[in-house]
């Protein structure tokens, strides 16, 4: 168990919480179409003991612009050598199908949920791209838990972001800002930081209708 008082957690809905933070192809000046998804990382969250139990991590090499700007580097600190000859984002979704079986999450009885910061992630970036490469995402996809929504049900402030999040709560900020993997840390240290406050989580989001590409 977590440090600290535990009296405050109260029996959740979900088993486990699945945070889970995108970082895409981007550029300052221009919209880049397709965005793709060049990091993919997922962190299996315990809501009992608070505990992080497993990481999903993946670099995934974009397809169509394939070389990464001098902005998305800047931001993500993603350099072009980590995600050359890497996976697919096809194939990253099947591995990530296969780390999810691993865990016993998909099997019968046990609930889980994606909690990512903003709805991004989930309503536009993986159903956007997912429809140009005409990719049929997992259903499991199709509902998420809005970190933003949740830290205002506690707070009462809907707050622009993570950074925000974690100062309002005194957390401290770990590792780099725009790197998936270390915002997945700090996202899944402001769960932690809910549920020891006695927060209940529930889905925030779903999607209407699938993205179909035209
Ligand atoms: P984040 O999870 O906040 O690190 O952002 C996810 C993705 O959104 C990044 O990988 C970028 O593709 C895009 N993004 C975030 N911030 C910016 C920004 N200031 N300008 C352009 N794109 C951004
Ligand atoms: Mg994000
Ligand atoms: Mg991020």
């Amino acid at each position: 168990m977590a440090e600290s008082s535990t009296t405050l957690l109260k029996p959740q809905i979900f088993d486990y919480l699945l945070v889970l933070d995108f970082e895409a192809t981007c550029d300052n000046q221009t919209k880049l179409i397709p965005q793709e998804i060049i990091e993919f990382p997922v962190l299996k969250v315990n809501p009992v003991t608070l505990n992080v139990e497993s990481t999903f991590h993946r670099y995934v090499c974009p397809q169509v612009h394939k070389e990464l700007t001098p902005f998305c580097i800047e931001l993500t600190g993603i350099i072009q050598d980590m995600v050359d000859g890497q996976p697919s984002l096809q194939e990253v979704l099947q591995e990530f199908d296969d780390w999810m079986k691993q865990e016993g999450l998909l099997n019968e009885g046990v609930k889980f949920a994606f909690v990512t910061c903003g709805d991004w992630d989930l309503k536009l970036m993986l159903p956007k791209q997912c429809a140009y490469f005409h990719i049929k995402p997992e259903d499991y996809f199709n509902q998420w838990i809005n970190l933003k929504r949740s830290f205002s049900d506690v707070t009462s402030i809907f707050p622009q972001g993570m950074m925000p999040m974690l100062s309002q709560l005194k957390l401290k900020h770990q590792g780099r800002h725009h790197s998936g993997i270390d915002d997945c840390k700090n996202i899944a240290n402001i769960v932690i930081e809910l549920l020891k406050r006695g927060y209940v989580f529930k889905y925030t989001g779903r999607l209407k209708q699938p993205v179909h590409s035209t």
